[in-house]
């Protein structure tokens, strides 16, 4: 496994759990996925000898991280196969080519335009019209690298962020909701695609996320198309999600795509019939994918460091929240990441709820986290 954070760790629980052992390559000892693996070598990512000997101590390689440099994914591809696949990688590790990737396989898209380091801003903003986001083409997460532009606002901000780097203009599309299919694609090139997740966000980053999504039949298929399409463009071995924007019409674009288990397909651990991160063993491995069909109604709500009183500025853990009081809450399972510094905005843990229907699956886990923020301190960290 290169990446160390959390979707390694999932993994690697799913991995041991079936007998296998994992090795991982991590920036920093004792992390998320090095607390469970079974071996955590230290290197950086871009230290393309490190990743090289770590690729020959192992069968395959896959990742939780999309940002390992080119040149380390060379090396380690000369020594064990890498799933999901080096092209996948590239295409997706920059949002100019995801789009043009995109643009080539005939898939929506939202309108955009490229520009190259230090070039002509204003007429990419131009061509767009605002209002339209400026986003680096490179290493965005969690809204990072984002400016938005509306009219004159935003514009010196953006000039800023376009000046030493590529971006992309994209026009700010009303949105009626987000959502996100995750798939996997197995050795045998055969897709299984979960059922599309209605995913809300609260400043840039995911808050909540539910399945199956209470959209039109038709809109879910569709997406769960433009899924297949694009695991099959890419020539993915293992598991990728598409996000979606659906714009009040019923238009469906593909905003992005993640080569990797994604934070909107957690509930699939205890909502559907084989986790996301199983079927990436499963793909990985070269054995058959499991059925991604809905065990349950689930919700799933992000656990931010911000919820840990007395978190930094000072870089102390700071104080969990009172886990006991939102397990009270019937069908909630917590799952916590092992980070050791509770920063705000820093992703900790989720909760996931399941029940009878959707609404009731969304109000349990939303009521749990609840509650957990506001009896601090009664529970271990
Ligand atoms: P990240 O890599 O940070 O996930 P995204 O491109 O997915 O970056 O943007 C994060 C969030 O910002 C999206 O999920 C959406 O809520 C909002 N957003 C981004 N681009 C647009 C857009 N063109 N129109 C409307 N909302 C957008
Ligand atoms: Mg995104």
């Amino acid at each position: 496994m290169l990446g160390s954070g959390q979707l390694g760790r999932m993994f690697t629980v799913v991995a041991r759990r079936m007998g296998y052992h994992v090795h991982v390559l991590s920036p920093a000892s004792g992390s998320p996925t090095g607390q469970l693996a079974d071996r955590e070598v230290v290197a950086a990512y871009d230290d393309a000898d490190a990743v090289a000997r770590f690729a020959s101590g192992v069968d395959v390689v896959t990742l939780e991280f999309e940002n390992i440099p080119s040149a380390s994914l060379d090396a380690a591809a000369a020594r064990a196969p890498v799933r999901p696949g080096v092209f996948a990688l590239h295409a997706t590790q920059h949002r100019a080519r995801e789009k043009r990737f995109l643009a080539g396989l005939g898939v929506p898209h939202v309108p955009f335009a490229e520009v190259a380091a230090g070039g002509d801003l204003d007429a990419a903003i131009g061509e767009v019209g605002t209002p339209c986001v400026v986003k680096t083409a490179g290493f965005g997460y969690d809204g990072k690298g984002q400016v938005r532009v509306d009219g004159d606002r935003g514009r010196a901000e953006a000039r800023a962020l376009a000046a030493g780097q590529a971006v992309v203009v994209e026009r700010f599309l009303e949105l009626e909701a987000e959502l996100s299919v995750v798939a996997a694609r197995g050795l045998d090139g055969s897709v299984a695609t979960f059922a599309p997740a209605r995913n809300r966000h609260e400043r840039h980053i995911l808050d909540l996320s539910s399945a199956p999504a209470p959209v039109a039949r038709a809109v879910a298929e569709r997406a769960r198309e433009i899924t297949v399409a694009v695991l099959e463009g890419l020539e993915l071995i293992g598991v990728a999600c598409v996000e979606f924007f659906l714009e009040p019409g019923g238009r469906l674009s593909v905003n992005e795509i993640a080569p990797r288990p994604h934070n909107s397909g957690h509930l699939t651990i205890e909502g559907a019939e084989t986790s996301q991160f199983e079927q990436q063993l499963r793909a990985v491995t070269g054995l058959p994918l499991g059925s991604a069909a809905p065990r349950r109604p689930a919700a799933m709500a992000n656990l931010l460091g911000d919820l840990w009183s007395g978190a930094p500025p000072d870089g102390a853990p700071g104080v969990a929240p009172d886990w006991a009081a939102a397990l009270a809450e019937p069908g909630v399972a917590l799952h916590l990441y092992g980070k050791d510094a509770a920063r705000p905005g820093r992703k900790m843990g989720h909760l996931t709820a399941t029940a009878d229907d959707l609404q009731e699956a969304e109000a349990r886990v939303l009521r749990a986290r609840e509650r957990a923020a506001r009896g601090h301190g009664a529970a271990p960290s």
